[in-house]
């Protein structure tokens, strides 16, 4: 019996259209600058809705800026296949990093057409408003699964993000608009940049994430006495700056000796009233911490609040606590996990399964459809950087991983599995 080799992403177009986006807002030193709703941002998302026209597919938007490309379904009350990521970059980001999954996701839905195969499901290939946070990050899964965090969007709204809205045509207001119903959705699939060196250290082309990270980030202000670093004598001091320094060395010890695989980062310190021959009267500091498991981040987030309170009194200090932004963890859907095995299996592709400590637009599409990320190697696990790097082969090898989960989903669905 004839075998019929499995259908094949065209490289050479994905390549093309890879070079072509990263044209925009490229830096001198290689990288990218596409902060959402820039006009840089605004310019790929302009380029994209083109290529989406071009290769014939429908061109769609949503009230929150959301834009795909969509490969409509003749089946009556077909549902759909979401498979996206984002094409917003941070400052002075890499060329890989989101721009990969949303390329890849359209470039299968061009194979599918062209090879006229005809599904019982819509495809849509999106690109997700802001996944990178210059407004709120995940503003886009956000606003589709129903979760926007609206007073703090409207606590923004105004100076920089109004303009930014304005300048993409879209209102706050409308955002609640742009929820879709679950009913209407089969699953959500997300190809990206591992992020991360693992799967490159061990010479792993696929990497198939089991859950995403739950984080949340907080402001801790300590507040003492200012005071002549000269005269002011020992007991009488309330130096801000040392409560906050031993709440950073204290806290890093402090999971590395009592958690596995908890992160904890402290990068902001502001210190106010201080100098050299200054004692500093507050310091103002952002931490925050991740974990996989919802309960043990409950845990690290009290254990570490605790710890803060103690270093405060310490040093005669009072020290306050603001929370600000609280994700949850997420697990991938295991059905879809185990066609991505089956498929890397059959075409001999080794694969590993992951943690992804970096947040994604599919921990949000995963409280309403089951969902799923396919990694594939970044060098050296550089992102978030002008040196970042994926080798071609590999985003090709996960492209047509990508497109076989695509096929199998839409084919046979994820109900008898
Ligand atoms: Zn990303």
């Amino acid at each position: 019996m004839m075998t019929l080799s499995p259908l094949r992403i065209n490289q050479e177009r994905l390549r093309q259209n890879f070079q072509s986006l990263a044209q925009i807002g490229a830096t001198t030193n290689g990288g990218v600058t596409r902060l959402a709703l820039s006009m840089d941002d605004l310019e790929a998302r302009a380029w994209f809705a083109n290529t989406v026209e071009e290769a014939g597919l429908m061109v769609r938007d949503d009230e929150v800026a959301n834009l795909s490309g969509v490969l409509l379904s003749r089946t009556p009350h077909a549902k759909t296949l979401l498979i996206g990521s984002h094409l917003d970059t941070v400052v002075n980001g890499g060329k890989y990093d989101g721009a990969v999954g949303v390329l890849c996701a359209l470039e299968c839905l061009r194979t599918i057409k062209e090879a006229g195969i005809a599904l019982p499901v819509h495809l849509e290939a999106v690109n997700f408003t802001d996944e990178e946070g210059t407004w709120i990050s995940l503003l886009g899964s956000r606003g589709i699964v129903g979760k926007l965090p609206l007073k703090q969007l409207y606590m923004k709204s105004n100076g920089a993000f109004q303009a930014a809205l304005v300048r993409a045509g879209i209102e706050l207001e409308g955002f609640i608009r742009a929820k879709r119903d679950p009913n209407t959705l089969l699953a959500y699939l997300e190809l990206h940049i591992e992020q991360g060196a693992r799967l490159e250290r061990e010479h792993v082309p696929i990497g198939i994430v089991q859950n995403i990270v739950g984080r949340s980030n907080f402001v801790l202000t300590y507040r003492g006495k200012s005071g002549h670093s000269g005269t002011t004598e020992y007991q009488d001091r309330r130096d801000a700056l040392q409560g906050a320094a031993q709440f950073v060395i204290g806290a890093h010890q402090h999971i590395r000796q009592r958690y596995e695989n908890a992160i904890v980062n402290c990068g902001q310190l502001e210190v106010v009233n201080g100098a050299y021959n200054l004692i500093p009267s507050h310091v103002i500091m952002g931490f925050e911490c991740r974990h996989t498991d919802p309960s043990v981040l409950q845990q690290l987030e009290s254990d570490l609040l605790q710890w803060a309170e103690a270093c405060a009194e310490a040093h005669r200090l009072t020290v306050s606590v603001q929370q600000n932004e609280r994700m949850e963890a997420a697990v991938m859907d295991a059905r879809i996990q185990q066609i991505v095995m089956d498929i890397c299996d059959q075409s001999d592709l080794r694969f590993l399964p992951l943690v992804s400590y970096a947040g994604h637009d599919a921990q949000m599409l995963s409280q309403i459809t089951p969902s799923a990320m396919i990694f594939i190697p970044c060098q050296a696990g550089i992102s978030h950087n002008p040196q970042e790097f994926a080798k071609w082969e590999d985003v090709v090898t996960g492209a047509n991983v990508l497109l076989q989960t695509i096929l199998q989903i839409a084919l046979h669905g994820l109900d008898e599995r």
